[in-house]
């Protein structure tokens, strides 16, 4: 019998891996060995779990689309753990060891996932794939128009490079962008606590245009932020945002 092609869902921003070099590459980037733990998101119909099921001790992936996770099933990987559900309800804490991360991101939720895995740590390496624009977003430096909430939090907690550019007409359906590869490594050693430093960031860039004192009102009434009062948010780099909230929550 053969089998039905797969209807491809865009709210589920599916757009499939289908050029084997394009794959290789990716996966060069992760540097599996045999000892390690993979986390996989939205494998799709298998593009990149085929290759890590090979390398990997353990591959855990998490796929929302249920017609998907039946074809995952099928294809019967002996060290792959196959979890239906949406990624950001899915507790990343199931995986016991130190991953890996890999992932082709459904592009509507690219940024809340991003930001699960900052706050989660226990990685040592991500390999993940973005829309090119959000990728110049998250490695862009302070001065630039493209700096805003999503740099200063990943170059804070991460050292992050981008890779390569992928074309749009590697993927089936095509999707209107480019994409582009980027890797993390985690920053170790004192850094601020993660939920208190997200907020910050969020209120400084709240009104990009304006100035410190203003996004950061109740902050600067206090005496705490002048040496950067009258910066707008895209002028502060990561480091300097550490020291504004060294001043305000370590004092
Ligand atoms: N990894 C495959 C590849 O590269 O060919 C597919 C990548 S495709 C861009 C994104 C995948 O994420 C799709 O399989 C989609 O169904 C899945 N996905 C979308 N939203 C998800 C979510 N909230 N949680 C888990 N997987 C999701």
């Amino acid at each position: 019998m053969t089998k039905a092609p797969h209807i491809f869902r865009k709210k589920w921003g599916q757009n499939f891996l289908r050029d084997p070099n394009t794959i290789s590459k990716i996966i060069n980037c992760l540097q599996p060995c045999p000892s390690d733990s993979i986390l996989e998101i939205g494998p799709g119909d298998g593009a990149l779990t085929d290759h890590l099921s090979k390398q990997a001790n353990e591959v855990y992936v998490v796929e929302i689309d249920p017609l998907l996770v039946t074809n995952l099933n099928n294809k019967r990987y002996l060290n792959v753990i196959i979890h239906e559900g949406d990624i950001l309800n899915w507790d990343l804490n199931q995986s016991k060891n130190e991953v890996k991360i890999i992932g082709n991101l459904p592009y509507y939720i690219s940024s809340p996932i991003l930001f699960k895995l900052l706050a989660w740590k226990n990685w040592e390496r991500m390999i993940l794939m973005f829309q090119k624009e959000l990728a110049q977003r998250i490695i862009s430096k302070h001065g630039n128009k493209s700096y805003g909430r999503i740099s200063v939090m990943c170059q804070v907690y991460c050292y992050v490079k981008i890779e390569f550019i992928v074309s749009k007409n590697v993927f089936q359906p095509k999707p209107e962008v480019d994409s582009a590869v980027l890797t993390f490594f985690p920053k170790y050693g004192e850094l601020p606590n993660f939920t208190k430093f997200s907020n910050l960031v969020k209120q400084a860039f709240s009104q990009r245009r304006k100035k410190l004192k203003n996004n950061l009102t109740d902050t600067y009434k206090l005496g705490k932020i002048e040496k950067w009062a009258d910066k707008r948010p895209e002028e502060i780099s990561p480091d300097e945002f550490i020291q504004i909230y060294n001043m305000i929550f370590v004092g």
